[in-house]
């Protein structure tokens, strides 16, 4: 899903959060909002490694581009990039965080809805299997199955 959708859908669940839920407070709905937005900053980190470049105009442009040529086109039988703040490892990580720093725990929550969004959009255009949602499966397809890897492009 396009980073302004996010930024739309988020304001609005954190303002009914802020609104319709007593515990949530400003800062509650602020670090929602922030881990529903930012978590796709590793998008830039992958441009950014690739090419060597910080243009963040060029990175929006560059997962437009790879939108448009795999996903819009239903193409079958590719691998995104990992993104590091989407695997569920990351998100466990925070989740396990908010215990020792408990306004954590809306982080969590954001990072659950980007991650539900992105699902959805992806089902929406027939390419679930684009993402690998966890890392580990990732990299145990690699090492164990290289047949079953093979079938992959990693684009
Ligand atoms: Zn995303």
């Amino acid at each position: 899903m396009l980073p302004k959708q996010h930024l739309a859908y988020g304001t609005l669940v954190a303002l009914l959060l802020f609104f319709l839920v007593p515990q949530v407070g400003v800062l509650e709905a602020a670090v929602f909002l922030f881990f529903t937005f930012f978590i796709d900053v590793d998008h830039y980190f992958v441009y950014v490694i690739r090419n060597g470049d910080l243009s963040l105009t060029k990175a929006l442009k560059y997962f437009d581009g790879m939108r448009k040529k795999y996903a819009l086109n239903k193409v079958s039988n590719i691998k995104t990039p990992t993104l590091i703040f989407h695997i569920w490892e990351f998100l466990i990580l925070i989740l396990v965080l908010s215990f020792f720093f408990p306004i954590l725990i809306f982080g969590f929550f954001g990072l659950v809805f980007h991650v539900f969004l992105d699902f959805i959009d992806m089902r929406r255009m027939g390419v679930l299997t684009h993402r690998d949602y966890f890392y580990i499966t990732r990299v145990i397809r690699r090492k164990f199955f290289a047949r079953a890897d093979k079938k992959y492009t990693y684009i």
